[in-house]
Formats: structure tokens, C-alpha cells, sequence
């Protein structure tokens, strides 16, 4: 995949600033007066149609058309948009944007859609992941958008793993290696990673590299491959550091931003709940049964999902319907006009599919699956809080898209405030007082033929008789009859939604702890409060770097770098300070973690 020529001809930034031309799914957005009380997060979304451009447009094989197809993805998201078109023409680039906007696919389609697919071939595409579980993502992603290209293969290489596998796969032929780079070092030193026909590299989350102490490896690989070769870089911020590098090592690279829009108020209660994956289905239905708004619209990623969180919603006995880009565009009116009639209440939509979307009647949306970017986010709230009414939204975050929720606050310019997935206990509540609120509103209601009215009070009179019974008795029969056989009180386990709210305290924990300290900022004492020193068993004599340390306590305990202390290098150990409180399985698991093939066998030094 030489370089192309023109590549240099092209202006030199591409600022995607989002607007209709540029990107799909966002609408303008102004600064207004805020117009509502003081304690509620606001926002206010002023609509304009936009015009989306689908996969074709970058000219991919069918093959590839087809998988996209295949996954859902009806179009591209606006970090692919500006990036594909750059990244087929060979040209370097610089993009900022976070995980969970489609990053990965940016740069994996041109990929794909550029290599040489001959087998046994050397490497042609490294990409530097600052973690191995971003290595075994992006390795997958790799492997899911490669499946109409049979011969295409991927290998993801990190540390703890099996070195001897990686050289025996490497030794066949991959065409992309994805990896962290101490491991990649290893390679690239013993001769087992062929660098010789890489002409592609990719950092992805370049500023989480410099925070775990990886830039003067990154610098170092770098070094080592050929000078004729493309070069990517993805980061969420672009700290100074990350310039430097950018500006050393790219020629010409297109610089792509996507910039939030300016934002204007209305009334819409935001929050967020960190949920693992699989139990966002309980938690919607939770989230569901204590919600009071009557029309709820929730967004997920793709088509396949709607239709499946759809079906799991209707078999609960919920009035749902699907809102997709497979819906026609007549169906799709006659669903928008059922929800603002009340004969559904649920709508289970795709971004594209609700685009522009007016109903007065959604009190709730809910962020089933995390946004792509910011103005996205700003879209799909805006649903609800119309006319302004008021609105709330939710999203829902797994523990690694947690550090996105600060992001989408930045660009509202509003808290989104944590909220809990509701226990049994305030679902029980949430079911007395609906039924509560039901018996009182059909006994001022009565019913609308008056003769019926007189047969039903008879019909009480008698049974009273009858069983020598009072009216309450009789009463509490007719509710049993209106509820059927289900327990009104929900009993179900629960455990996990404690499980999951110590997954988010330790994601908390990962996320703000350490908000401050810089990897410059090392120089801490162990004596400062909430950190301790530990020993662990690798030193010089095993050419142990800081960076090494870093990435393997990083990778097993999901601290970030950041939170890692002062480390001191010493012939056959080393000092690592670490925050206080180390849960017990995570510091005996990281007793057997090797770096540089030694275990660590870590322990504290009193
Ligand atoms: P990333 O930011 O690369 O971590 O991607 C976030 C998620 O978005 C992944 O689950 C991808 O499968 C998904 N994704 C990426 N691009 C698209 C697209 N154009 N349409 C739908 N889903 C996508």
C-alpha cells in the first residue's frame, strides 16, 4: 500500500465541524436563554433536516457493502465519513474522537479494502493499542468486517499471552497485526514480527499510551519501520506530546475534529446507569416498570437490535413498535402517528430511522446503546422535552464507555447525573402506587353507559349477601380478577445489580481518583495519602521498562496508567506505588501476571 502521491496535494485539514453537509445525523444547534429551574440538566435542540450519504459513496467492493449490511450498519457514522475517503487515498491522518463513535471501523474498512489478500504473505498493517483488551476488540473487529475477504487474516499479540503461538501464527501470515507495544517490541527485536512489508500503522488511543507510559516505545517501533508507509493516529484529546509525535512522524496528514455543535436549553432531566451488556435487557424492563412518562422511545445501534429488544419488550406485555431502516417510509408514518395516539407507547429506533421525529407524547428516551458522538446524543434526547414539555433521558453505559458519559456532558454543558438500576424494592413501590393511582382514577371515571354502572352495584349487593361478606372483600376479589394470576410484587434475583454497581464504584474509582495526576506527577511519595508501595520481582536484569509495568498492572487491575505511582527499577525488583485498597483477587491475580516472563509475584511492602 504505497503512499500516493497526490496525497500531498490535498489541502492539509479536513476540520469536520459537524454540520448537515458533513455528517449525517446532527441537526444546528444555538445558544438560548435556559428557560427552566435551576436543578434540572437542560437542553434545547433546534431541528434541520440533513441528507445521509450510505457506505457506497467510498466506492467499497460489494463484498464489503454486504458484511456492513449484514451487521446493521445503515450508515456511516461521521468519524468514518471524513476518514475513509482520506484513509483509501493513502493519506495520513490525525482524527480525534473516542471510543464508541466508530473509530475502529474508520480505519479498518480502507484497511480491508486496500490490502493485498494473498495468504502467507508478512505483515502489511500494525496497529498499537495502549491495552490488550483493545487489541483482541479492534483484532475482532478486524475479523467481523473481513468476512466476505476469506483469505484476509489478523493476529492480536500482547503481553501475558503465549509468545511462542504468536511466532508460529506471525511465521504463517497475517496480513494485520494488532498489539500493545511491549509485546510488539519483543517481536520486533527477536526478528519474529517481518517488518518489511509494513506500510501501514495505526496508534489507536494514542493519549491512553502516553498516559501508561508507552511513548518512548511507540517512538521506538516507529523508528524501526520502513519510512514509505501511512500512518494513522486516533486519540480522544491531543495533549502536547501527542502533536509532537504527530507532527514528527506524519507527512501531510488530513486532521479530522468532529467539534460539538453550540446548544441551546429546554427541559430534559438527564442521567446515566453503567450496565454490562448483558443485562441491559433487565435493566430496560427495570428501568421500564418505574418510569411514569407514557411515551418512551429507545435508540439502539443497530437494526437487529431494535427488533430483538422489540420482541423481548412485547412478550412482557408492553404496546411496542420498530423503527427502522427497513420499515418503509409510509409504515413509518402510520407507527409515529399510532405512538402519538397512545395505541403504542414503546418505540424501538435506529438513529437513522428517527431522525427529525416530533411526537409530544416521549417523556423518555432511552440511550439502549451508547451514541456515536456528541451531537448524536444531542439528536436522540431531543425526542423528548417537545413543545416544551418537560423530558427525561437516560443512557445506558457499559464500564468501558463510562469515560464517554464526560465527554457528552462537556458538549450539553449539563450534568449527567449517575442513576441506579432500580431494585425490587422501588419497583414494588413503583406497582402499589400505579395501582393506587389506577383504582382512584376508574372510581371517578365510572363507567360510560350508566345502566351498567347500576347491574355492576348489584351485582356487588348480591355477592355481599350472598357470601356475608363486606363491599372491601368483594373489592379486593375484583382487583385479584384485573390482575391475574402474575405476583404483584416482583421477588426476582438480584445479585447482579449489586454486582454491577461494584463493577461501576471500580470504574468510578478508575475514572476520578486520579483525575489530576499526570504521568509527570509521578514523583509521589507512597506516604501520600491513598497510595502504598509494592514489590514486584522483575528488575533491570530483565531490561524491565516503567512502560512494561504500567501496561501489565493496567491491563489487570483496570487502573489507568495515570493512577500508577512512582516506580523505581532496581537490579532484581522494582517499587510501584498503588492506590490503596487493592480488592484481594485482583492483587493475587496480579501475583501470576508476567512481565518480561516473569511472574510479578507482587506484594506489599510494609
Ligand atoms: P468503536 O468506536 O470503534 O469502538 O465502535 C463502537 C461500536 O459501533 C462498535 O460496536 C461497532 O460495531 C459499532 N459501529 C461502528 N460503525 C458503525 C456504523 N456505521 N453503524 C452501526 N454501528 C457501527
Amino acid at each position: 500500500m504505497p503512499k500516493k502521491k497526490e496525497s500531498a496535494d490535498i489541502s492539509s485539514s479536513v476540520e469536520i465541524i459537524s454540520t448537515e453537509s458533513t455528517t449525517p445525523n446532527q441537526e444546528a444547534i444555538s445558544n438560548l436563554p435556559s428557560i427552566e429551574s435551576e436543578e434540572e440538566p437542560t437542553l434545547i435542540i433546534e431541528e434541520k433536516e440533513s441528507n445521509p450519504k450510505g457506505f457506497e459513496s467510498f466506492g467499497f467492493s460489494q463484498e464489503l457493502i454486504k458484511t456492513l449490511q449484514d451487521k446493521g450498519y445503515e450508515e456511516p457514522t461521521p468519524i468514518q465519513e471524513a476518514s475513509i475517503p482520506e484513509l483509501l487515498l493513502g493519506r495520513d491522518l490525525v482524527g480525534q474522537a473516542q471510543t464508541g463513535t466508530g473509530k475502529t471501523a474508520a480505519f479498518a474498512l480502507p484497511i480491508i479494502e486496500r490490502i493485498n489478500h494473498s495468504a502467507g504473505s508478512p505483515p502489511q498493517v500494525l496497529v498499537l493499542t495502549p491495552t490488550r483488551e483493545l487489541a483482541i476488540q479492534v483484532a475482532d473487529a478486524f475479523r467481523s468486517y473481513s468476512v466476505g475477504h476469506p483469505g484476509f487474516k489478523v493476529l492480536s499479540i500482547y503481553g501475558g499471552a503465549d509468545f511462542r503461538s504468536q511466532t508460529n501464527t506471525l511465521r504463517r501470515g497475517v496480513a494485520v497485526v494488532v498489539g500493545t507495544p511491549g509485546r510488539v517490541m519483543d517481536h520486533l527485536r527477536q526478528g519474529t514480527l517481518n517488518k518489511s512489508q509494513i506500510n501501514c500503522l495505526v496508534l489507536d488511543e494514542a493519549d491512553e499510551m502516553l498516559r501508561m507510559g508507552f511513548i518512548d516505545d511507540v517512538e521506538w517501533i516507529l523508528e524501526q519501520l520502513p519510512n514509505e508507509r501511512q500512518m494513522v493516529l486516533f486519540s480522544a484529546t491531543m495533549p502536547t506530546e501527542i502533536r509532537r509525535i504527530s507532527k514528527q512522524y506524519l507527512s501531510s496528514p488530513a486532521e479530522i475534529t468532529i467539534k460539538p455543535n453550540n446548544k441551546k436549553t429546554t427541559l430534559i432531566k438527564q442521567s446515566y446507569i453503567t450496565v454490562q451488556s448483558s443485562y441491559k435487557i433487565d435493566t430496560l424492563k427495570r428501568v421500564l416498570e418505574t418510569t411514569s412518562e407514557e411515551g418512551v422511545i429507545i435508540f439502539t445501534r443497530t437494526k437487529a437490535i431494535t427488533i430483538s429488544v422489540a420482541e423481548k419488550l412485547e412478550n412482557c406485555g408492553y404496546k411496542v413498535a420498530v423503527l427502522n431502516g427497513d420499515v418503509p417510509q409510509n409504515q413509518r408514518e402510520k407507527t409515529i402517528e399510532r405512538l402519538r395516539q397512545g395505541h403504542i407507547n414503546i418505540l424501538v429506533a435506529t438513529d437513522v430511522a428517527a431522525r427529525g421525529l416530533d411526537v409530544e407524547r416521549i417523556g423518555l428516551v432511552i440511550n439502549f446503546d451508547i451514541p456515536f458522538d456528541r451531537e448524536v446524543y444531542i439528536h436522540r434526547i431531543g425526542r423528548t422535552g417537545r413543545a416544551g414539555r418537560h423530558g427525561q433521558a437516560i443512557l445506558f453505559a457499559s464500564p468501558r464507555e463510562r469515560s464517554f458519559v464526560g465527554s457528552l456532558e462537556r458538549a450539553v454543558g449539563q450534568p449527567i447525573e449517575r442513576m441506579e438500576i432500580p431494585n425490587n424494592e422501588s419497583i414494588n413501590r413503583n406497582r402499589i402506587l400505579k395501582l393506587q393511582k389506577n383504582l382512584i382514577e376508574a372510581s371517578s371515571r365510572g363507567r360510560e353507559h350508566e345502566e351498567e354502572t347500576t347491574i355492576l352495584k348489584e351485582l356487588i349487593k348480591n355477592a355481599e349477601q350472598e357470601l356475608k361478606v363486606d363491599a372491601s372483600e368483594i373489592a379486593l376479589a375484583a382487583i385479584n380478577l384485573a390482575l391475574g394470576p402474575n405476583p404483584l410484587m416482583i421477588q426476582e434475583d438480584e445479585t447482579w445489580i449489586k454486582n454491577s454497581n461494584q463493577t461501576r464504584n471500580r470504574n468510578d474509582r478508575r475514572d476520578f481518583k486520579g483525575r489530576s495526576r499526570r504521568r509527570n506527577d509521578l514523583e509521589v511519595n507512597a506516604s501520600e495519602k491513598n497510595m502504598e508501595r509494592f514489590r514486584v520481582e522483575v528488575g533491570y536484569k530483565d531490561h524491565v521498562k516503567p512502560g512494561n509495568l504500567v501496561g501489565a498492572i493496567a491491563n489487570e487491575t483496570g487502573l489507568r496508567g495515570r493512577m500508577i505511582g512512582r516506580i523505581q527499577i532496581f537490579e532484581d525488583h522494582s517499587l510501584v506505588d498503588l492506590p490503596k485498597d487493592m480488592p484481594n483477587d485482583i492483587f493475587n491475580n496480579l501475583k501470576r501476571v508476567k512481565v518480561m516472563n516473569r511472574e510479578l509475584q507482587i506484594n506489599r511492602v510494609i
